[in-house]
């Protein structure tokens, strides 16, 4: 009796959290259903589609080839004008900022673009504005990537790793670009003889056991480059894992063919680090682009960067990052906005940052909470910031603050 009564005293108990619980949960569910997602705008997706392939007189076909969408990048106010319903002052300023920086949408990542909507998150990434021109604040280059070059091609900033930067050609130019210095004013990957030095300098430092290979877009160079480097680091025997650094998925997830695949599969361990910055950009192509990496081993991960009025609040980034593992691609990290010349717009204050771990943490699931990072100007490094959960600690004891605010105090000894 005493035992039934225990245990029915521990149900009642554990109804009345989980009753808690589901409270907690119940106010990010109602306001869920309005953030929009790839998949639930997936018809309005296939009708841009459709109308931007009548513009180009192109086929389905056509659309599922990464070298058209390449040779068909919207660079022309024009055209864009044929494809997305401008202003007079809207296009004014696309056609002013391009005189100083350049611009370039791949027709899939317009297709994404709410038509009605000026502050639709997917057109403040990709179309330019006028604010580019009207930041006086920020550096070309905050990171100070210039002086943590000790080969061509190569940035260096830490013990076992590097960089190499292979090509400055993205599918798409986006607004807020950390690296908008290097895009200039014509696209060019580097030569052979520029990677073979950068492959030398690794060789000839065994500490180096982790590659970035990046851009730009790394995913720009050619199957048969992008072959013959992969196969280079394979041979290196202190390489012990390669990265990627690419934004196809998002904004050009034809890239991803079954003839690249062959060639990644060949070459384990590859991980790929993309960015998607918004639950839009997470649709049916992006998924079937991240099943075939991962079906060609490739492990995948989102680095977001923390764009002011495009993803800087809790629910838009729990909804992304829900999203993203619903496609298998871990979210990594959440990059605070460097101080780039031409995106102060961009920039959030880091009391959103710190919001946003704040309304994470406790709230879903551990696989959906990133490191909020902080790159340190003049290349020194990511520095992770956190909410304060460790209030105290010495000797005898840590006080500790829980995700839901309680206060407690933990054994030291
Ligand atoms: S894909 Fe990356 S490097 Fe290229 S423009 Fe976008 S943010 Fe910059």
């Amino acid at each position: 009796m005493a035992v039934e009564s225990k245990e029915l005293n521990e149900r009642l108990q554990s109804l009345h959290r989980a009753n808690e619980l589901k409270l907690k949960a119940i106010p990010y569910m109602n306001r869920k259903e309005k953030i929009p997602t790839g998949f639930l705008l997936k018809d309005e997706y296939l009708q841009s589609r459709d109308r931007i392939l009548t513009t180009f007189k192109a086929t389905l076909e056509d659309w599922e080839n990464w070298h058209w969408q390449m040779k068909n990048r919207i660079t022309d106010l024009q055209i864009l004008q044929e494809l997305l319903p401008l202003t007079e002052q809207a296009a004014q300023d696309i056609l002013e900022v391009g005189r100083t920086y350049r611009w370039a949408i791949s027709p899939y990542y317009l297709s994404l673009m709410d038509s009605s909507n000026p502050w639709d998150p997917i057109r403040l990434q990709g179309l330019p504005r006028i604010e580019e021109l009207l930041d006086l604040t920020g550096e070309e280059d905050p990171m100070g990537e210039a002086f943590t070059n000790p080969a061509p091609c190569i940035t260096r900033r830490y013990p076992d790793r590097l960089i190499i930067n292979v090509t400055n050609l993205c599918a798409m130019y986006c607004r807020h670009c950390q690296r908008r210095r290097n895009i200039g004013e014509t696209d060019s990957h580097e030569t052979r003889a520029q990677l073979q030095a950068a492959l030398d300098y690794i060789r000839a430092n065994p500490e180096i056991r982790d590659v970035l290979i990046t851009g730009g877009d790394a995913l720009m160079l050619s199957d048969l480059t992008l072959h013959w480097l992969l196969e280079e680091l394979h041979s290196i025997p202190h390489v012990e894992i390669k990265r990627i650094g690419t934004r196809v998925p998002v904004t050009l997830p034809m890239r991803i063919t079954d003839e690249l695949c062959s060639i990644l599969a060949q070459y384990p361990p590859i991980y790929i680090n993309t960015q998607f910055n918004h639950p839009k950009e997470v649709t049916a192509e992006a998924k079937k682009a991240a099943d075939k990496l991962i079906s060609a081993g490739v492990v995948l991960g989102n680095q977001a960067v923390l764009l002011k009025n495009i993803n800087d609040t809790p629910d838009i980034m729990i909804r992304l990052n829900q999203e993203l593992l619903k496609i298998r691609v871990r979210p990594y990290y959440i990059f605070h906005a460097k101080h780039v010349k031409g995106t102060h717009h961009f920039i959030p204050k880091i009391e959103n940052g710190l919001d946003i771990m704040e309304k994470l943490r406790g709230f879903t699931s551990g696989l959906a909470i990133p490191t909020y990072i902080i790159n340190a100007p003049g290349g020194k490094g990511k520095t992770p910031i956190l909410p304060q959960y460790l209030l105290s600690l010495d000797d005898e004891e840590a006080t500790l603050r829980t995700w839901e605010g309680n206060i407690i105090h933990y054994p030291n000894y």
